[in-house]
């Protein structure tokens, strides 16, 4: 009889593996690291001259499977390869991306209406290592091309479109032609379009780049990021040796959520953009009612640029009540089908005050400079029925 081992080792014991048949979803790997049958082939996994999964941080196979489904959708369609890593957070893939690539003494040239966070991150972590960045309106291209042609150290063109939270249109090919005539790296954020609406790779950017925590996932319980590239070569020995050694990874648990997210992500964006689309017609014809921002509005300055480059024209707007502030704030607290949180992309309505929320450390002449007006509310239009939607806008307008 085989000697039995005791009761604190069985404790400790792994099962064996047991392979009874093919899960029919994809398993969460809680596990840090991988064993090995033998030292050769722990060397080998190292040395990466065979596949395999050594430790959690630089990649498992439930991160690494949706990382490689988030790949497959930017690349849909579009005749071109590309990979991806997952994130612990959006800023986590915006941060390993830019240290991974940009050196000091480099330079970023980006948009002013930027996501909050990532102008920050430009200022208080970038701009402290040397890495500078210029901020412009990347819809004038001759002032971009001029800062370009000054300052040859920039090497980095990051951009954002529908931009936060005035939904302002860029120009994807435009935007890449001009990087690249300036050997620049080009890097889109397509967190709001999602690559059901618009593939920024397939229009020239080399990079993509997603807080999954919005629509990817859909679902408001997760928070991951996500770093698309069609340069393998800089994707491995660029990007992936700084996102090990920042520990920015993502785990198995939020990989899971977005991997579960995704598989509506089609059918959520569609009805997300048809209530959009009728709520900003909506509240364009209502009288009590200043300003809409959507870019399927053809009063929207970048209406016929994003129907040339989207499908569709996403679930975001903003808009400004007549009376300003104090309008906005009777409105946004009057609200009972909608919630006041400073997210979007789930599946329910969200309703945001970029003066007062997102945009609260942009100072005030600069915000407006942008069309964040202090009466500004900014919708994530849910997917709910659309009529249940317009209601609950309309008995908090009218309260
Ligand atoms: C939320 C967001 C980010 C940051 O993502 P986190 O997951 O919150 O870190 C970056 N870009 C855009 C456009 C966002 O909306």
């Amino acid at each position: 009889m085989k000697k039995q081992i005791g009761f604190g080792s069985l404790c400790v014991q792994e099962p064996e593996e047991r392979r009874y048949t093919r899960p029919h979803q994809l398993p969460i790997y809680a596990a840090s690291s991988f064993a090995f049958d033998s030292i050769e082939e722990g060397m080998n996994v190292f040395l990466g001259n065979q596949p395999g999964h050594i430790y959690s941080r630089f990649g498992n196979p439930t991160i690494d499977a949706v990382a490689e489904k988030i790949a497959q959708l930017e690349a849909h369609g579009a005749g071109l390869e590309a990979t991806a890593l997952l994130t612990s957070s959006g800023m986590a893939a915006i941060s390993t991306l830019l240290l991974g690539l940009l050196k000091s003494g480099e330079a970023i040239l980006t948009q002013g209406n930027l996501y909050g966070g990532a102008t920050a991150l430009f200022r208080d972590v970038l701009q402290p290592l040397q890495i500078g960045y210029h901020a412009v309106n990347l819809a004038q291209l001759d002032e971009a091309e001029r800062l370009l042609r000054e300052n040859g150290n920039i090497r980095l063109l990051y951009y954002e479109t529908p931009a936060n939270p005035t939904l302002d249109c860029f120009d994807m090919a435009a935007l890449a032609e001009l990087g690249h005539k300036y050997n620049c790296i080009v890097v889109a954020d397509n967190t709001f379009a999602t690559p059901y609406l618009q593939k920024p790779l397939q229009s020239g950017a080399d990079f993509v780049i997603h807080s999954t925590t919005k629509y990817l996932n859909g679902h408001g319980n997760s928070v991951a990021g996500a770093i698309v590239g069609k340069n393998e070569e800089l994707m491995q020995e660029a990007i992936l040796p700084k996102l090990k050694l920042l520990g920015a990874n993502c785990n198995s648990w939020d990989a899971w959520l977005v991997h579960n997210g995704l598989k509506t992500l089609e059918i959520r964006m569609e009805r997300h953009c048809h209530n959009a689309r009728r709520l900003a017609e909506w509240l364009e014809q209502n009288p009590r009612v200043e300003t809409v921002n959507y870019p399927g509005l053809p009063s929207h300055p970048g209406h016929a640029l994003a129907r040339r480059q989207m499908k569709d024209f996403g679930g975001m707007l903003s808009f400004e009540l007549k009376g300003g502030l104090e309008a906005g704030k009777k409105f946004m607290n009057r609200l009972k089908l909608c919630t006041l949180t400073p997210t979007l992309g789930d599946v329910d309505t969200l309703v945001l005050h970029p003066a007062s929320m997102s945009h609260i450390s942009v100072p005030r002449e600069v915000r407006l400079q942008y069309g964040i007006t202090d009466g500004l509310v900014r919708i994530s239009t849910g997917i709910e029925n659309t009529e249940d939607i317009i209601a609950d806008v309309e008995q908090a307008m009218e309260g």
